[in-house]
């Protein structure tokens, strides 16, 4: 086998483009850029303009975010958003928190150039700062008429929603969008044994304790998606 399973779990990057529309920052597959180029397109002709708020993230990126969720130094999350104190949490209720919002590295799809978060470039331009958070995609919500417009929209282009809704894996992440054929592909041949020796050599935290749980994150989040319909 190649260094090809490298480019599964972000520590290679060769395969990647610029996506290279103003305003719309990405480092993506290069499969996926004719489809994304089309659904950008689409939707600012609807007069739901997007724009993309995150790409390409590399396995020390997604290491770091971890790391630092896990120390208590970035905020964790409960599923309805309120802040956890990691301190009175065990490494099991800690792990669990965690992946509701965040991605073990190396299983993370976002290392692929496949998926992406995307917003409403209006409520950007109107000063709104970007949370992520479900109530912005909701009723009322500052992403609430893009929302509607993908529901109706993004298959035709290609793209399906994995985290549409809460399954008891990751959290609902309305505009978190992926590839359905790429990113297919990416998780039918995920090279899950170079996954793991990949993080047994990386430095995160509680490594044991990771590892013990790979299969568990692999079921419950990694291959826990919504369908593409
Ligand atoms: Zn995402």
């Amino acid at each position: 086998m190649s260094d090809n399973w490298k480019r599964y779990i972000g520590a290679e990057n060769s395969h990647l483009v610029d996506f290279g529309l103003p305003d719309c920052d990405a480092f993506i597959h290069q499969s996926i850029k004719n489809d994304l180029t089309r659904l950008v397109e689409a939707a600012a002709e609807a007069d739901l303009p997007m724009t993309i708020v995150s790409s390409f993230r590399s396995f020390d990126q997604q290491l770091k975010i971890w790391n630092e969720k896990w120390q208590g130094h970035r905020a964790i999350l409960s599923r309805h958003g309120r802040r956890l104190n990691v301190d009175q949490l065990s490494n099991i209720e800690k792990y669990k928190a965690i992946s509701l919002w965040s991605a073990l590295p190396g299983l993370s799809r976002h290392h692929w150039g496949t998926d992406l978060d995307i917003f409403s470039k209006q409520a950007i331009t109107d000063g709104h700062r970007v949370e992520l958070t479900p109530e912005e995609f909701s009723n009322n919500g500052v992403c609430y008429h893009l929302n509607n417009w993908l529901n109706d929209n993004l298959q035709k282009f290609g793209f399906f929603r994995p985290y549409r809704i809460y399954q008891q894996g990751v959290s609902c992440e309305p505009w978190h969008i992926s590839h359905i054929s790429t990113a297919g592909k990416m998780l039918n041949d995920f090279p899950y044994e170079q996954c793991q020796s990949w993080l047994a050599k990386s430095h995160i935290l509680d490594k044991t304790f990771i590892l013990d749980h790979f299969e568990h994150y692999k079921e419950k989040y990694f291959l826990n998606i919504c369908d593409s319909e």
